[in-house]
């Protein structure tokens, strides 16, 4: 191919990562899970976590179901993490439902099985998203709170939650900021941000904490699409933006599998690249227990396993 003609976003993307990073293995990358339900879909998560592990990313993270209802499925996996891999794992965990005394007991117990990183949320009412929130009586209130509580319990690290589109409770953006100096002044050392379309949203959030003064790294939550109707309903849950030429472009593929993963990788390639080409340095994917994608984007920001490894995990 003549090199002229070679695609501008994957260029940006090593050019971005070689020049920023001096490293031949690209960014940094991070992995979530969620905890399987069944004895099937823990085998297929294994071989998701099989396949990713060789990429070495710098941590792996298990959501907590809302209300704590996958306090023992969440427990189980980061703990079968810590005994069967190499990873790092990092687990979710809420303030929803729970005293601080029975929350402050999970995270002992977490430290006991060798975790060393939390991920401190306040949790969606156990109505769901978009009901109005109320503190449990005698439980931490807020993810800030429980930053506090989970530093307090153990010398963890603890990473929180940030919103490229603005948290649907937040009234604006002061706001948004003031609650991650919250969060960070009570001994978060990174915000992770839920997922988001648009580059510009995360460029935007990560000037207006650094005109705030804050300095604590923000890495963006990257959600490869494998299922359009799903991912419009977490959006729309969360305030995420969904621009209509992102709807039009995933528009008549519900049951054309094949055509949205390669519409999938290639609109998630493009935003990392400019992500990349921006100076953004970590990336975190919210893999929903499929490796394809991650796999390929990763791929495209010069992150990939060495061959041996490659070899083993597709086996
Ligand atoms: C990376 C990531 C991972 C997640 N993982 C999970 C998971 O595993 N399980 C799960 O159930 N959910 C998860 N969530 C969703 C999260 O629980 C929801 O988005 C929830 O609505 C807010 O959580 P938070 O930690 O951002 O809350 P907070 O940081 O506490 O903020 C929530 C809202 O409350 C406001 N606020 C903060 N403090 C106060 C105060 N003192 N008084 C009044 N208002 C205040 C903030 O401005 C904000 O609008 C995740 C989200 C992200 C981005």
């Amino acid at each position: 191919m003549n090199a002229v003609l070679k695609s501008q976003p994957v260029q940006a993307i090593f050019d971005a990562a070689a020049a920023r990073l001096g490293r031949v293995q690209g960014p940094r990358v991070s992995f979530e899970f969620f905890p399987p339900k069944s004895d099937k879909l823990e085998e297929q998560l294994w071989q998701v976590i099989r396949r990713l592990e060789p990429l070495g990313p710098a941590f792996v993270s298990v959501t907590y179901g809302a209300g704590g209802s996958t306090r023992d499925r969440t427990h189980r996996t980061v703990a079968r993490i810590v005994e069967e891999t190499t990873l790092k794992p990092a687990a979710h965990l809420t303030c929803v439902s729970a005293t601080r005394e029975e929350i402050d007991d999970v995270m002992r117990a977490y430290w006991d099985a060798g975790v060393r990183h939390i991920v401190a949320l306040r949790g969606d009412p156990p109505a769901g998203a978009g009901a109005k929130y109320e503190p449990t009586p005698g439980g931490y209130a807020y993810a800030a709170d429980l930053v506090e509580g989970a530093r307090r319990v153990a010398a963890f690290e603890v990473s929180v939650a940030v919103y490229a589109d603005l948290h649907p409770d937040s009234t604006d953006w002061q706001a948004e900021i003031d609650n991650f100096r919250r969060k960070i002044d009570a001994g978060a050392t990174r915000g992770i941000s839920n997922f988001f379309v648009d580059a510009d949203s995360f460029l935007r959030l990560r000037d207006r904490f650094a005109d705030a003064g804050i300095t604590a790294p923000i890495v963006p939550g990257i959600m490869p699409v494998s299922n359009f109707n799903g991912f419009k309903r977490m959006a729309g849950a969360g305030g995420v933006y969904v621009p209509q030429w992102f709807a039009d472009i995933f528009e008549g593929l519900d049951d054309d599998p094949e055509t949205r993963l390669l519409v999938a990788a290639a609109t998630t390639g493009e935003l990392c690249a400019r992500l990349a080409a921006e100076g953004v340095e970590d990336f975190h994917f919210y893999t929903l227990n499929r490796a394809e994608l991650t796999l390929a984007i990763c791929r495209m920001l010069g992150v990939k396993a060495p061959m041996a490894a490659q070899e083993e995990a597709v086996q």
